[in-house]
């Protein structure tokens, strides 16, 4: 049995987005399933198309989603180079080894006739297909051209007739008559390999045994596979995913919202969310099963369940499973993620959030079940923190049917049982409060609705006694004599 072996092989064109976290997920986790090797090669023959930082972002992303490699351009490995613009004569001298045995052919043809052929072409209202032109040229005529130095390409000779068939892993066989295939360029005059040189000859020095990538290389594989052949070497099994798609309709991208890892991750989603979430999109153990942690995907993911149909893209659902894996977390976790976010938020300062740590930790159990994303920490928190502590609207202390007398003696009366309290514990206080409402014969609704206000700004917060207790017996004395005063003022 020869060991499982599959890659991730993005090109650094961009930030990786979810499709592509989704495609090198499956690859992992097929790779681990099955006790074999997952790595990860960087295509980037395209030099014109990089984009500045993708690579590390690529990097990045994947790790923090938990998907690790055996070889790859951090680590290296015994198949590197893991980048294939540092593999440039690898490629150049097996596409040469094709010109020798009359597997390829140097194409000579200039733009101007490629243009024309294909302006013609498109007059005939044919498909534009390279004519094969050079494919028929004498030995004569090649050593002319060679002698002036002429530039060319090299370029794949399909067979002319038959048909490619193979059997994907998950969509079964697929047929494809060679005659509608193009001979594809695989060296460009630069000495560049195309994708389809680069990407097969890696796959195969590499060891690769199953490739795994989204469906839009279904129309590559034929000539992947006739490039394979014309090498003489086995052609891996191919497993093409399903894309993703909107709901509603099309394929996902940005106009839907945020679809790149590194938006997700900055707008407070847990990788473990996000993990299992995009797993299920083309992928189900028995269609009831929901939550997954990485060792449970390892142990159940096969390809044999990824669907061939389109998968869904929703954004309710991922803030669904956010909201179970932000619920699941223990507190000093959840400290650990929204750290960061409070700091980014401008509510703590670096330097002080080691301070703060207690206090932080105690305010956590109050907001943890109205999470939705890590980001929505700040504004869930910041009247516990005094710098930031305000009353916005000095109206909402006043309540409807009360009149500015009700809400200063409220504010006062509250301020003097609260003074007697010993133990500043939730129990207690309810109990104090309780009290006095009743001297005070209001609805206990606005008499806690002042109170609220006046000591989290906010007519909206976690529980009151909850609240109180870790705000401590004297920011909330202060802040009630504070909003006293406010309400003096109001004319
Ligand atoms: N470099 C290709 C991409 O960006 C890889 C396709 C493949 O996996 O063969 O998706």
């Amino acid at each position: 049995m020869v060991k499982v072996k599959t890659r991730f092989a993005p090109s650094p064109t961009g930030f990786l987005h979810i499709g592509g976290l989704r495609t090198a997920l499956f690859a992992f986790l097929f790779a681990r399933h099955n006790n074999g090797d997952f790595i990860l090669r960087i295509e980037d023959t395209d030099q014109t198309r990089f984009v500045e930082g993708a690579l590390e972002d690529i990097i990045e992303s994947l790790k923090w989603i938990g998907i690790s490699w055996n070889e790859g351009p951090d680590i290296g490995g015994p198949h590197g180079p893991y980048l294939q613009s540092e593999r440039k004569t690898i490629y150049k001298d097996h596409a040469y080894d094709l010109v020798k045995s009359g597997h390829a052919y140097k194409c000579f043809c200039t733009q101007n006739r490629l243009g024309a052929l294909r302006e013609e072409q498109k007059k005939k209202g044919i498909y534009p297909v390279y004519d094969r032109h050079c494919r028929q040229l004498s030995q004569e005529e090649i050593l002319r051209h060679e002698k002036k130095d002429d530039p060319f390409v090299i370029r794949l000779k399909i067979p002319e007739e038959g048909e490619i068939i193979f059997e994907d892993y998950i969509r079964g066989k697929i047929i494809t008559a060679n005659s509608t295939l193009d001979d594809i360029i695989l060296l460009k005059s630069d000495g560049f390999p195309t994708y389809h040189l680069a990407n097969v000859v890696d796959d195969h020095l590499m060891g690769i045994t199953h490739v795994i990538r989204g469906e839009e290389w279904i129309p590559s594989t034929p000539r992947h596979i006739i490039l394979y052949n014309a090498f003489g070497w086995k052609p891996p099994v191919f497993s093409h995913v399903p894309v993703i798609l909107a709901q509603g309709g099309g394929k996902l991208s940005k106009r839907h919202g945020v679809t790149m890892v590194k938006q997700f991750r900055q707008k407070g989603f847990l990788n473990e969310a996000v993990l299992n979430f995009i797993t299920l999109l083309g992928w189900s153990l028995d269609d009831k099963t929901e939550l997954f942690s990485m060792k449970e995907l390892i142990e159940h993911f096969d390809l044999d369940r990824v669907n061939k149909a389109p998968a869904v893209f929703s954004y309710e659902k991922l803030n669904w499973f956010n909201g179970v894996y932000i619920r699941n977390k223990k507190y000093n976790d959840l400290y650990d993620l929204l750290i960061p976010f409070l700091i980014q938020g401008g509510i703590l300062k670096e330097e002080e959030s080691a301070r703060y740590q207690e206090y932080v930790l105690k305010i956590i159990p109050l907001i943890q079940e109205r999470l939705k994303y890590l980001s929505d920490v700040s504004d869930l928190t910041w009247f516990f923190f005094d710098d930031h502590f305000c009353i916005k609207d000095r109206h909402a202390l006043i309540q409807k049917k009360h009149t500015k007398k009700d809400a200063i003696r409220i504010l006062e009366n509250t301020v003097e049982k609260l003074q007697s309290v010993t133990h500043f514990q939730t129990g207690e206080l309810e109990n104090v409060l309780r009290d006095l409402i009743k001297d005070l014969g209001l609805k206990p609704g606005s008499v806690f609705m002042t109170i609220r206000v006046a000591i989290t700004g906010t007519k909206v917060s976690p529980g009151l006694f909850e609240t109180m207790c870790v705000l401590g017996k004297d920011r909330v004395i202060k802040r009630l004599k504070e909003a006293k005063e406010i309400v003096i003022n109001i004319e």
